[in-house]
């Protein structure tokens, strides 16, 4: 088989429990590869994983991190990542090893078969049921009901051709979602199976209400149709209250009928306002793309000015900026 050069990125937010063994797992495996580096992308963690980053760095060359001001969430650690990994192919792996290191060897192997971009789908996924049910429910409602083009149960364990990937998180779209930008832009995918873990250690970083924020993103982003549907809605009920209102003059129909027509229809009013209220807040998100989505604070490779909180190109550490001040 080939052996083509791989970055190993790994997104990381207060994972001090799980950083170290991921980093032992994902080298041993990268190992059998020969032009590699390990990208961590520390996403503003409080709990000392930038330490543990940075103490594998002081011993092992291969190991490259970039650690951002606070927290900015997944999509901006995985964006970061992408951009500035400098090997062809990049794979994307969880620090609290759910995505299972060993794997990556069959990502690549159909990757190399012409793909741009695989995505692992989680065999007897280890998470709980809710979880599950969501993943599925909201893929299913923006295939089905929203025509928005996502691979089926893809998950964040993914290998894409670096290329790629950057075009992916810095389309001008307001919302990085990958899995649905990739097919948007023609990228050649595929999915395949894998076997899941439960998280190492730790606790997992989502809770109900930034599921139900990305499942929205993804739906306002990508798709069109339910502003169609509200639109279609709207017109039935005009067409049913002035049908009423004729009726109700010619004494067909009671002051009750009217009453309820009147509740539906402001019910109907009041879910345009918030679905179109939702519409404008991605427009501002759009109109905000200029702005890069995270600050670096620190890194030990060459980042961008506008993307360094200090302004300044690095590598630079922190302790030397205050030196300057000082
Ligand atoms: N993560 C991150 N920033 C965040 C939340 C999560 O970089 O704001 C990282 C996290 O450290 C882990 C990966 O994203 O490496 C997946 O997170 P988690 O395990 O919490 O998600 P789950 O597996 O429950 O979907
Ligand atoms: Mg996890």
């Amino acid at each position: 088989m080939p052996r083509p050069g791989i970055t190993a990125m790994i997104p990381c937010y207060n994972e001090a429990a799980c950083v170290e063994q991921a980093y032992r797992e994902i080298r041993a495996e990268l190992l059998q590869y020969d032009d590699v580096e390990i990208l961590f992308v520390d996403d503003g963690s409080t709990d000392g994983t930038l330490e543990a980053i940075k103490s594998f760095a002081a011993e092992d060359p291969l190991v490259k991190y970039i650690s951002f001001a606070r927290n900015f969430g997944l999509e901006a650690a995985f964006s970061a990542g992408f951009k500035y990994a400098s090997k062809p192919w990049t794979v994307q792996f969880d620090a609290d090893l759910q995505s299972p290191p060993e794997e990556m060897h069959r990502l690549v192997r159909k990757a190399l078969e012409g793909y741009d971009v695989v995505f692992a789908v989680r065999e007897n996924r280890q998470d709980p049921w809710y979880r599950r049910l969501g993943t599925w429910g909201h893929q299913m409602i923006a295939r089905r009901w929203l025509g928005i083009e996502i691979p089926q149960g893809a998950s964040v364990f993914r290998i894409a051709r670096t290329c790629v990937a950057r075009k992916v998180v810095d389309s001008r779209l307001s919302t990085p979602y990958f899995s649905a930008t990739a097919p948007l832009l023609g990228a050649r995918y595929t999915t395949l199976p894998t076997s899941h873990r439960p998280r190492l250690a730790g606790e997992g970083k989502w809770n109900l209400r930034k599921l139900a924020g990305h499942a929205i993103e993804l739906f306002v982003g990508f798709s069109f149709r339910p502003l169609i549907w509200l639109y279609a809605l709207a017109a039935t009920m005009l067409a049913v209250g002035v049908l009423l209102l004729e009726l109700f003059w010619v004494g067909f129909a009671g002051h009750d009928a009217l009453a309820t027509a009147g509740l539906a229809t402001s019910l109907i009013t009041l879910l345009v306002v918030v679905v179109v209220a939702r519409y404008l807040v991605r427009v501002m998100r759009v109109q905000a793309i200029g702005m890069p989505r995270y600050q670096i604070r620190e890194a030990n490779i060459v980042v961008r000015a506008d993307e360094a909180l200090y302004g300044q190109e690095t590598p630079y550490l922190t302790a030397d900026i205050w030196e300057d001040v000082r």
